[in-house]
């Protein structure tokens, strides 16, 4: 799968890979992934040569809670509970920790869909992405999910109230390391996209933190 034309062609780097029905995919070649989204490039070594090969890309995956897809209806669902657990086991801890957002969807009620335009329009949404762009750029990175890890004291500086927030959250096992630097990257840019200034606060990190809520709803899924 991941030997595509569009790898060949080098369409991945700076490109999108999305994975739908990612719970139908072998494990084995989802956990491929985790060198390629950690490091930003694969690297390829044959007998008579090597080549490393940049390979940057935005990872975006969806799937159902079940393989029915009914689960997150209540008392809808068909499948066992070994069932559903097998699936979600599919994602293994590691591959899913290196997800920057997770997020559990409903279906949306009707008034949603025939309600009235949304109360931003899309070219205000695009304004601020670009506002979040240029302070990315100024910081020398093309978005903030690529601010090097060594920078981040001084490029996400917290509060002191967002500091103990994520420091909580580390005590208690809730959040790895990694993840919280991944965290602490999502809380940069969502108060870029407020215009709050060099300083995160403590309500930025409490969103980028429940931005990954999705996490711990799969991984009781699989116990
Ligand atoms: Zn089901």
């Amino acid at each position: 799968m991941l030997r595509s034309r569009a790898w060949d062609n080098g369409l991945v780097h700076c490109g999108i890979l999305f994975l739908d029905e990612l719970g139908e995919f072998p494990a084995v070649v989802l956990d491929m992934l985790r060198q390629p989204l950690e490091e930003g490039a694969v690297h390829v070594a044959r007998a008579r040569a090597a080549a490393d090969l940049p390979a940057r890309f935005l990872l975006v995956g969806a799937m159902n809670p079940c393989r029915c897809g009914e689960g997150s209806l209540r008392g809808a669902c068909r499948c066992s509970d070994r069932a559903r657990a097998r699936y979600t086991r599919r994602l293994s801890g590691p591959l899913l920790d290196r997800f920057d957002l997770a997020i559990s969807l409903s279906r949306p009620d009707v008034e949603d869909l025939v309600g009235g335009p949304p109360a931003e329009s899309s070219a205000q949404v695009a304004e601020r992405v670009c506002f979040a762009r240029l302070e990315a750029a100024t910081k020398g990175a093309r978005c903030n999910s690529e601010l090097p890890m060594s920078s981040l004291e001084e490029t996400v500086p917290l509060t002191v109230e967002a500091a103990a927030l994520l420091e909580r959250r580390l005590r208690s096992g809730t959040l790895s390391a990694r993840g919280m630097h991944r965290v602490r990257r999502v809380a940069r840019t969502i108060a870029d996209l407020d215009r709050a200034g060099p300083l995160v606060r403590e309500r930025q990190v409490a969103e980028a933190l429940s931005l990954r809520e999705g996490h711990s709803a799969l991984l009781m899924q699989r116990t």
